[in-house]
C-alpha cells in the first residue's frame, strides 16, 4: 500500500486540543489549500450501528443528518438557523457540487479499503448536511466518519494501528481518485 505523490498534509491540529469548529476552514484558507477534509470517528446511543459515513455542505430536511449535524455543531455557540442563513448566503460562492464529487470519492474508496481486509463494512452513504467545519473553506470540502466508536467491533478495530492505516489509505486513494479525475469530466 504505498504510493509517491506530491502532496502536502497540512494539520488544523497535531494534538488532542479543541479548536473551534469555524477556525478550522480558516486554517486552510490561510494555508491555501487545495482540499478540506475532516477526519472524525462517529458516535450513536444505539451501539449496533456500524459504518462509514460521510457529508459535505448543504441544506438538509432529513432528521437523521440535522440530528447528527447538532452533533457535530455542538460546539458551536452560534444557532442552526444564523447558520442556515449563512449558508444561504455563502451557498452561491461555494464548491457544492466539487464538494460532494470529493466527498464520494473518498467515501467509496475507504468502504472499498476496510471491505478488502473487514467483514461487514456497511456503507452509511454520502450526504449533504450543514456542518459548521465545512463552511467558509474556499475548497471542496468534506467530512468523512470512519467508523463508530460506539460500536464494539468498530472500536476494536479503531484501536488497531493497521485499521487506521487501512483507513488512511482509503482516503488518500481517495484524495488522488478526485485529484485525478479533475478536468477528465467524471
Ligand atoms: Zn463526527
Amino acid at each position: 500500500m504505498q504510493s509517491k505523490t506530491d502532496l502536502e498534509v497540512i494539520l488544523t491540529r497535531e494534538s488532542d486540543i479543541h479548536l473551534p469548529l469555524e477556525n478550522r476552514p480558516v486554517i486552510a484558507n490561510q494555508k491555501r489549500g487545495d482540499l478540506f477534509i475532516s477526519i472524525h470517528a462517529n458516535a450513536n446511543r444505539n451501539r449496533r450501528i456500524s459504518g462509514v459515513q460521510s457529508f459535505y455542505l448543504n441544506f438538509s430536511t432529513d432528521p437523521s443528518v440535522l440530528e447528527t449535524a447538532a452533533k457535530e455543531n455542538a460546539t458551536s455557540t452560534k444557532n442552526i438557523n444564523e447558520m442556515m442563513d449563512i449558508i444561504r448566503r455563502i451557498a452561491r460562492n461555494t464548491k457544492i457540487e466539487e464538494s460532494k464529487e470529493f466527498a464520494l470519492k473518498i467515501h467509496k474508496s475507504l468502504v472499498n479499503r476496510l471491505s478488502q481486509k473487514y467483514r461487514n463494512v456497511k456503507d452509511m452513504g454520502v450526504r449533504g448536511a450543514p456542518l459548521w467545519v465545512l463552511i467558509g473553506g474556499k475548497m471542496p470540502s468534506a467530512l468523512i466518519e470512519v467508523s463508530y466508536l460506539s460500536n464494539p467491533t468498530e472500536e476494536s478495530r479503531l484501536n488497531n494501528p493497521q485499521y487506521r492505516q487501512r483507513v488512511a489509505q482509503g482516503i488518500y486513494d481517495g484524495i488522488l481518485g478526485y485529484i485525478n479525475s479533475l478536468g477528465k469530466g467524471k
